[in-house]
This record gives structure tokens, sequence and C-alpha cells, in this order.
């Protein structure tokens, strides 16, 4: 039989869990909302499983703040959106799969294009039972990843817009040093796009929405000229997950992280001085310690570059962790807590008020950054939701189970 929410609820607090702070998305909505010009729309980008937060409860939660659109990378993500009751428009910003058109347009999800081939595969799918597709063209201006050469989207542009099959719905770009220190590029990427804005509005092709920016470039106010055709969107995700671009582009300082991570010791034991620990014994104690054992390893996200260098935080004191992380496990020292036994929390990782490292501090202990920090929590680490503090959902390896009060 399958466990009602209160069970969920208590098995995910028994163990390691991430609590998604609902309220905190929804400020962080406003903070970047409050920084924009009054008529840019905000799309919450949501893409891998909501940079690791958790899709549909995040979804449902910027829509609620104020968010008009959501983005998402790949089809499947859109279609989980639309399984869950989301009716809001979605674009699919990574390159279409061509296998899940057909179903992508059943659901009204919008797709990004940067192909001839793209846009006829789309033609080809699209039975016109729903009206057109709609088409967000995407412009390569210098990422040099995914889009359309500038010398050719008009080529493009007019290709769709000859085919009622289709509807140029958006016109794009995406940004490659937005969040760098020096922003020459980023003007010069912008100046490029302005180019192939003017370009269509000389040859009378207007497409309804126009977007650059992701969270870095809203944060720096590059969102696109208002005096050309189309309403400006930006596109926003770290940052509404309270997380800094970069440490050029902070994020604004009314934002604040949504996730904490957390564990809770299963075992606390004594390790003699001399006796190493975990896999490797790459940690050897100088002296006797105290030792937290956390069911918590590179299996749940937590990076094994944290391996004798991250540090977890039990009432308030911060524990290094001794020797490696394993997959499913690890050590923590636990020493300087006294009276500390099994079913002790600890905290792995939040927005650094109790001392906690955030996720900045582990993007720099593993040299990465933050989006791979919380990108990375496992599908196997139970989400709880909170609204006003208290829990309000809970999504786990057997699904989504919502409280009904
Ligand atoms: C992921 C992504 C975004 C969001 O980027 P952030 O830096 O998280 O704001 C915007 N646009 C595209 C095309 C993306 O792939």
């Amino acid at each position: 039989m399958a466990l009602a929410f209160a069970d969920r609820l208590a098995a995910a607090q028994a163990g390691t869990h991430a609590l998604i702070d609902l309220d905190a998305l929804a400020g962080n909505v406003q903070a970047v909302r409050a920084r924009l010009p009054e008529d840019v729309v905000l799309m919450g980008v949501v893409k891998a499983n909501a940079y690791g937060h958790g899709l549909i409860p995040c979804a449902r939660a910027l829509l609620a703040a104020g968010a008009r659109w959501l983005g998402v990378a790949r089809i499947e993500e859109g279609l989980a959106l639309r399984g869950a009751g989301i009716t809001a428009p979605v674009l699919v910003l990574g390159p279409p799969n061509y296998a899940l058109l057909q179903p992508a347009l059943d659901a009204d999800l919008t797709l990004a294009v940067g192909s001839a081939a793209d846009v006829a595969a789309i033609a080809r799918a699209a039975s016109g039972d729903f009206g057109p597709a709609r088409l967000h063209l995407k412009v390569d201006t210098g990422m040099r990843r995914f889009g359309v050469e500038m010398d050719e989207a008009l080529e493009l542009v007019q290709a769709i817009v000859a085919d009622p099959r289709l509807e140029l719905e958006g016109l794009f770009t995406h940004f490659a040093t937005a969040d760098e220190p020096d922003p020459g590029f980023l003007r010069e990427q912008a100046r490029r796009f302005r180019q192939v804005r003017h370009l269509l509005a000389r040859h009378g092709i207007a497409p309804r929405v126009v977007h650059q920016a992701n969270s870095a470039a809203a944060l720096r106010g590059v969102v696109g000229d208002a005096d050309l055709p189309g309403e400006r969107l930006v596109r926003a995700g770290i940052v509404l997950y309270g997380l800094p671009p970069s440490a050029a582009v902070p994020a604004p300082p009314d934002a604040r992280p949504a996730l904490q991570l957390e564990t809770r010791l299963a075992r606390v034991f004594t390790v003699a001085a001399g006796e190493g620990i975990s896999y490797g014994h790459t940690y050897v104690a100088g002296r006797e310690i105290r030792c937290g054992l956390a069911p918590i390893g590179y299996g749940d996200g937590l990076s094994r570059l944290l391996s004798n260098c991250g540090w977890f935080v039990v009432r308030s004191t911060r524990c290094p962790i001794r020797g490696r992380v394993c997959m499913d496990q690890t050590v923590i020292e636990v020493s300087r807590v006294s009276g500390v036994e099994a079913g002790e929390p600890a905290l792995v990782l939040g927005d650094g008020r109790s001392g906690e490292m955030t996720a900045v501090d582990i993007a720099e202990l593993c040299g990465t950054i933050p989006y791979e920090v919380v990108t990375a929590l496992a599908a196997r680490v139970p989400r709880i939701f909170l609204r006003g503090g208290q829990p309000v959902a809970v999504s786990d390896l057997a699904g989504l189970v919502e409280e009904r009060p």
C-alpha cells in the first residue's frame, strides 16, 4: 500500500532530505522582478528538476509568484509539467528531440529551433489539429552552441513564416559571458542580436516575444531594447533559487537560497589514535576522536571532492568530513559537540547562517559552480517542500505527494 503524506514526510525527515522553501522562491521572483523594467516578463527556468529543487512544486511556486513562462531543456521535462496539470506557456530551450515532436505539440509545448532541419521536422509533425506549432527561433550571436548562424537567420525566419503549419512566436539568443567580470562580449552579443531584430523588423516580421537575458544578464539590465517589436522576456534560472550567477554577478541582497540539505547521524562512535577512516584510510586520527556516520554520499550528489575538506554543522558547530565521501555514507568528526547520539540532525548545505556550507562554498571546494552543486542532488534524496515553514509536499522515489488538509 502506498504510504500517505504523513508517513512519507516522517520517512524523509528521519534520514537525508532536502528542504525546499517555496516562500524563498516566491521572494526571489519578487527580488528579480523589482530590478526589471515594468514591461519585462519573467520566465522561470526549471530544467534539470528545477536545478535539483524539484520540478513540479517549484514550477507552481514560481508561477504563483508572478513568473508567466516556464523554461525547460528537454521535451520530457515539459511533458512532466503538463502531466501535473500546469497550463502556463512552456518553452523547450534545447535542441528538440525529433522522436518526441508529436507528444510535444500535442501537449502545447513551445519549441526552440536552430536549424532548417529542426523547422522541417516540426513542420512534418505538426498536424494542424491544434493550430500551428509555436516556435522560438534561436540565433547564435556568439555562444557557439545551439542556434542558427546570424547570416542564415532571415532565410530560416522566412521559411517558418511561409509555412501555415508553423508560427514564429519568438526570437531569442543566449549570452556566453553574461556572468564574467568584463561585460565587453555581453554588449557585443546584445548588439548583434539587436541587428537581427532590426533586420526582421525591416522585413515586416515581428515575433510576439523576444528574449536574450539569463539571470546574470537580467541582473545587469541587459534585457533588450523596448523600442523594437516584441514583448521582452527574461529567462531566469539560478537567481530564482537564491544563488549567484557568479562572483562577478552576485544575487540581489534580498534573494535567499531556497534549498537546505539535512541528514541524521545513523551512528556515533569513537576512533582511536592511529586508526584510519573510510576507503583508503586517507584520514588517520591523530588522537582519539568521536565520529558520526551520515547516510549521505556521492550517490546523493555530495561530491567526493569534499573528502577531508568539507564539513557538516551539528548544533551550530562545524564538524569536518573525515576520510573519503563514499557512495552512500560519510563520516564526520563530532568531537567538539558533546552528547551527540544517533539520530542527531546534521546540516550539510544551506544558506550559511548556521555556519554550514553554502552551494558557493561547495563549488569553490570542488572547483565547480553552484549550478552543478544543486543540480547534482540525486533523485533518491527526498525533497520536503515548505510553505510558511510547514511541510506541504514531499517528493521521493515513489513520486510527489501533497498534503491534503
Ligand atoms: C539554463 C538556461 C537559462 C537560465 O540560466 P541562469 O544562468 O540559470 O539564469 C537561460 N537560457 C537558456 C537558453 C538556458 O539554457
